[in-house]
Order: structure tokens, then sequence, then C-alpha cells
């Protein structure tokens, strides 16, 4: 597609969305100057979300690192050297290997998540060179850990249905998720099917977007889902509007199930989520009789202590109705699974090929493991790329407070000096997605899309595999898996999961660059559990799940109140109000939080509050207010809404500490306590204090 002086090329937004759309870059003269959707694309269909539309401001923004740069103050001071690659590379090899000798290797600590979700520049480059040192690990559960787990051990796998059967949907119950901020490519989808009678019903503390266009919104308190999923289960068990041929067909701990579901009365659900009873019979009435019915979850709703649980007790309601296997019916969670199914493991991160493998340190305890948690060996180096957790991670802190030690050798790979990198060592220039070569997968549908570069790295960025490259060489690894280009990387993934797997049946790297985008061998039908198999170890779906009880986790789903007795109750409050921190809209987490036209779109940082729990406050909207907690603190601006149900707040999280006044964000507050399955973070189950400054 080439003219002679414009060339068009085909990409992948990164970002950390289900959507994974395609993309053209226009370039002219070596320059990009147009940035658009792919109207090709089956999902994308030629638009992009307000985050990713003006990229080019991103690609080209004046803040970009051009240089590697060495800290010559104290950290966080902001005063920085120009050095070469070469020096820098050597001076982080000689200090790995220093640290390595004196500590071993699990002093170092790579830390990374989804900056980009490239295969390529996010997961070989926190694989391979990392497990060759035999350095730490990351517990990588500050997003969906929980929700994976409860999903996989119950199901057997993500397998979510394509965006488009949601046209057979009767009824969509949209649960604790936002999509017209986090994956908008489903609504369009959606807005067809509601045109055409399907009922659309939001759960959610807040009136979102999404809630907005929704036919009906029920707002129960945050983290009592599981127990309203449980009061469901009861109605339509209590009513004779479960589906009894399927469960006993179909699942696994169906009888241990119903009398769990015995102590689940809509009274008592009424009590614990502050819905009405009649509500919650309504609710269980409307998704049993109406046939197919889709539940739609992400991971908001699992952001609590007992988020694991919460997933479970929901998965529980397509399998008393005999949803899962329907056209239109069943659940939308994560298609994650299509390709990982497909994978090769091993060619991504050649472990089998390495020393054993590190410790683990779980990412939402970066900051305790910084201050002594990890402490056999201390962390005493630490490598950031494709993350700013001094932003995005919880107890943000005690993140700084850690990143602050003298004796702790930081190295930031990013596009911009961020929170993070203010306390780095060394940081070295990252490119964007229009500089270098990947392979996606989506987390939203099935296809598979390869990432041409479609200009050269601005001035002196390296990607994050080539940067990995320079490093292995530097010290000493002679491993040909270390020293290959992104394409070879990209044939092999390739070329492996052709040679396992039926999916790839018909997928080259060739046709892959020269389509962009291709759609993974499923049966044109195809829906997901339709032919009744689920990949659990019995086959079935695994309402009681001996695993779980391995893991001395209740081996059927229940719920565990997230917070102390009482603290929920809006007529008996302490004076504390629940903070849930959903996504931005005009922000992916902490990504885009630096550019001048989204952050005037999104307003400066702020706090939703109901006028009630404004009022007895004395606050009122555009007042500095402070949050705090024993965590933290930070101010923020008050915008009384009655889009939060009383007693809860709400502030978007993404924005970055060292944009705001006070250099904190919404995560000084958040609790690095752990949820209740796969070390998951639990940013919404934080109770703060909130007045007026
Ligand atoms: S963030 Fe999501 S919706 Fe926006 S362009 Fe990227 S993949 Fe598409």
């Amino acid at each position: 597609m080439t003219a002679s002086d414009l060339t068009l090329v085909r990409g992948v937004c990164p970002h950390d969305c289900p959507d994974s759309c395609g993309t053209l870059t226009e370039v002219r003269d070596g320059r990009a100057v147009r940035f658009s959707a792919d109207p090709e694309h089956p999902i994308t269909q030629g638009w992009l979300c307000a985050k990713v539309r003006p990229y080019l401001e991103r690609v080209y923004h004046p803040d970009r690192l051009r240089h590697p740069l060495r800290r010559v103050g104290p950290k966080g001071a902001g005063r920085w050297e120009r050095v070469g690659w070469d020096d820098a590379v050597a001076e982080i090899a000689a200090r790995w290997k220093q640290i390595s000798a004196e500590y071993g290797a699990e002093a170092i600590l790579p830390y990374s998540y989804s900056g980009t979700l490239g295969m390529v520049q996010l997961a070989v480059a926190s694989e391979r060179l990392w497990n060759r040192m035999g350095a730490s690990r990351l517990e990588r559960s500050i997003c969906g850990a929980a929700a994976e787990h409860a999903v996989k051990l119950t199901l057997g796998a993500r397998l979510a249905p394509d965006y488009r059967d949601v046209r057979h949907s009767k009824l969509v119950i949209i649960w604790g998720h936002n999509p017209v901020s986090t994956g908008p490519h489903f609504m369009p989808f959606l807005r067809e099917a509601q045109r055409a009678g399907t009922e659309v019903i939001v759960i959610d503390p807040r009136r979102t977007r999404t809630a907005q266009g929704a036919d009906l919104h029920l707002a129960p308190r945050p983290a009592t889902d599981g127990a309203l999923a449980l009061g469901l289960g009861h109605v339509i068990v209590a009513e004779g509007l479960y589906d009894e041929r399927w469960l006993a067909a179909h699942t696994l701990g169906w009888p241990e199930l119903r009398q769990r579901l015995e102590e689940y009365p809509p009274e008592r659900v009424a009590e614990i989520t502050g819905l009405e009873a009649e509500t919650i019979v309504m609710l269980a009435r409307k998704y049993a009789t109406a046939k197919p019915a889709l539940i739609k979850i992400a991971d908001g709703l699992q952001r609590h202590r007992n988020g694991g649980q919460t997933v479970r007790s929901i998965l529980t309601l397509p399998a008393l109705t005999g949803q899962y296997g329907l056209r239109g019916g069943g659940l939308a969670y994560s298609a994650s699974d299509y390709v990982a199914q497909a994978l090769d493991g091993e060619v991504v991160s050649r472990r089998a090929q390495s020393p054993p493998p590190g410790r683990k340190v779980n990412m939402n305890r970066l900051g305790a493991a910084l201050l002594g948690e990890a402490s056999d060996p201390p962390v005493k180096a630490l490598f950031v790329f494709c993350s700013n957790p001094a932003a995005i991670a919880p107890n943000a802190g005690k993140i700084a407070q850690g990143l602050r030690r003298e004796d702790l050798f930081t190295v930031v790979h990013e596009l911009f000096m961020t929170d993070t990198a203010d306390y780095a060592d060394i940081v070295l220039p990252a490119t964007s997605p229009l500089e270098h070569v990947d392979l996606h997968r989506a987390y939203g549908h099935s296809l598979i899309s390869y990432n041409a570069p479609a200009i050269a790295p601005l001035e002196e960025s390296k990607s994050n595999w080539d940067v990995m490259r320079l490093l292995a060489e530097a010290m000493g690894f002679e491993e040909p898996w270390l020293k290959q280009s992104a394409d070879e990387i990209v044939d092999d993934i390739v070329l492996s999961a052709a040679a396992k797997s039926p999916l790839f049946a018909g997928i080259t790297p060739e046709r892959l660059r020269a389509s962009g985008a291709l759609p993974l061998n499923l049966p044109e039908d195809f829906v997901p559990f339709a032919d009744g198999r689920f990949g659990t170890p019995s086959g079935k779906v695994e309402l009681r799940c001996a695993r779980l009880a391995d893991e001395g986790v209740d081996p059927l789903p229940g719920y565990i109140p997230a917070f102390e007795e009482g603290s929920l109750d809006e007529r008996a409050s302490d004076g504390r109000l629940v903070l849930i921190s959903g996504a931005a809209h005009h922000f992916v987490t902490s990504s885009m939080a630096n550019q001048s036209s989204l952050l005037a779109k999104e307003g400066s940082p702020f706090v939703e509050i109901h006028p009630e729990d404004a009022q007895v406050r004395g606050i009122a909207t555009g007042d500095t207010v402070r949050i705090e907690n024993e965590y933290g603190d930070c101010e923020l601006r008050a915008v009384v809404t009655d889009a939060v149900r009383r007693g809860v707040l709400a502030s978007p999280k993404g924005f970055w500490a060292r944009f705001s006044p006070d250099r904190r964000n919404v995560n000084w507050t958040a609790p690095d306590v752990l949820g209740d399955m796969a070390g998951q973070s639990t940013f919404h189950s934080n109770l703060v204090r909130i007045r007026r400054v």
C-alpha cells in the first residue's frame, strides 16, 4: 500500500484493553502524519477510542525521552546527565554482576506489566533474559488474577463469546464493568441488540457511562456482588427456575451448592447489598426466564478481598439456568485462552533452558518488598519497563519510600519521565508501538495481529526486546534465543503454535505480515462450551472445586465480607466511605495521562461523593478535599453527584503523582492487602475518610 511519497502501515493498539484494535499509520518522509483505525478490522470497524485517537501527540510528545540518562543528584531530585547506550548498558551489567555475586541473582527484580500487551515486547521481554539470569520473578496479580483463577478452576478456560453474538441475547447483565470506557468496541453490537429489544441491566455502585445507557441500573454496595449472585441463585432455586437436567449432566457439586444457596434468602442479601429484596427477586426472575441471557464481567468487581469468591458465585448463575454453550448466553469475561491454549509457552519463556526459576515477588507488595519483606535476598536492583508502579500499584507511598533507598539500583526503560523514573539511577528511552515489531493476541476477541513498525525509533529510543538483547550480551549470555530479532521471535511463536494447534491452521508469519490481523481457525458457528465439555479435571463446571480446598479456600462459592461488620452501613457510618478507583475514560491506567488534550478532557484529579455524604462533611463541588486512611493520603477535587451511591466515593485511577501539587495520587490510599485468590490486588476494598482541606 505505497504511493510515491506516502506509506500506509498496519499496526495494533498495544494498550491494556480487550479490543486490540487494528490501526493504520500514514508515513511521509519518515514521519507519521496520520493515525487512524483500520476499517477492515472486524472488531475495530474503522474507529478508535478517545484515548488513542490523538496517538501522534503521544508519539511526538515534546517530553519523550530521547537519550539514556544517569542520575547525578539525590534520588527523586530530577538531576540527570546524558550518557551513551554503551556506557549505560555496561554500567547496568556491571552492577548486576556485582549484586549477583554478592547476593545471588534473585536480588534483581524485573517489574513490568501492560504498558504494551505485545507478545515480544512484553511477554518475551518479561521472560527470557530474567529466566536465564535466575532473577526474581513477579507474581502478576495486579489486574485480574483472582477472576482468572476462579474462571479457570470453575470452567477450565477463559473463552468469551464473540462480541457479535450479543445480537442473540435477550438479556445482558453487565456486572461491575464499564465497557464504554474500557472495551468500547463491544458497545455498537450491544446497542444494535438493544435497539432490537435486548434488555440491558448494569450492576455497579456507580452510574458509569455504560450504566447511563442501560435499561436498568442497580447500585449495590461495593464488594457485595458475591452475595447478590448467591441471592439470585437462591430465588432461582426456590422458584423452580433452574435447569436440573443441565446441572446433573454438566456440573460437579450441584447438591452442595443447592444447600449453600439456602443461606442467601433475598431478605438477608438485601441487608448485605443495600438493594431491596423485591429487586433481587425481580432480577432473578428476569435472568432465569430470559434465555439466552449473557453475564458480562471484567476485572473491577474482583479487585476486592473477596474477589475470587465473588466471581465463583457469579459463575454459578449460567450453570443454574443451563446457559453455558448457548449462543447469546453464558459468560463474557476474557478470550485469552483461545491463543494461550495454542501457544508453546517454552518458545516465549525458554524456562526449560534456564536455571531454576527465581523466587516470586507479588507485584501488589512492591513497596513492602523493597522495604524488607523480600529479605532472602533483599531486592538490590530493580528493572522497570512497561509499567509505572509508583503511580499504578497499591500503597504507592510505600513504593516511593522503597524507591528512595540509596542502596537500591533502579533502571527504568520508558517513553517518558514517569513517577517511577523520577527515582531511577538510569533511565533508558523506549520506543512507541509505531517504532517496533510486535505480535498481539487479544483478550476480547480471537484475532491474532502483527504490528509492523511505521517509523524509525525516535532519536536514541530502543524497544524493550532490543534492550534485553543488549543487556544479555553485556552479561555474557550466548544463547541464540537471546540474540533473535523481534521478527524471528514472531516467526517462532506463530510456527510453533501452528505445529501444536489446529486453531493456527493456515496462519503463517507471511500472511500475518500481509494482513495485519487474522482470525483463529474456529468453526464458523463456534460458541464456547456448546459441546458441553469444560477444561476442568472433571470435564464439568466445578461448582465444588477440590483444588480450591487444597489451596485453603472454601471449595463452594460463598460470601465473606470484604469489610468489617457495620462499615458498609450508611446509617451507622463511622465516617469512613468505600473508595473505588476504576478506569478513567481518557487514559489506559496511567498510559496517556500525560497528554494535555486528554488531561483537559478528564479534568484535574477528582473524587465523586454522594450529596448526602458531602453535606454532612460540608463539601461542595470544586472543593479541595483530602482522602486518608492508614496507608496514606492525597488531595483531590470534589465532585458532588448522585452518580455514586451513598457511602461510596469514586476516583479514577491513572493520574500521575508528579503532576499533582501534593505529588500523590489515589493509590497512596490503596491497600496492599492481598485478596482471597491468586495474590489478587484489592484496590477497591479501600475505606477512607474524606474532609475539606
Ligand atoms: S485502547 Fe482499546 S478501544 Fe482504544 S484503540 Fe486501543 S484497543 Fe482500541
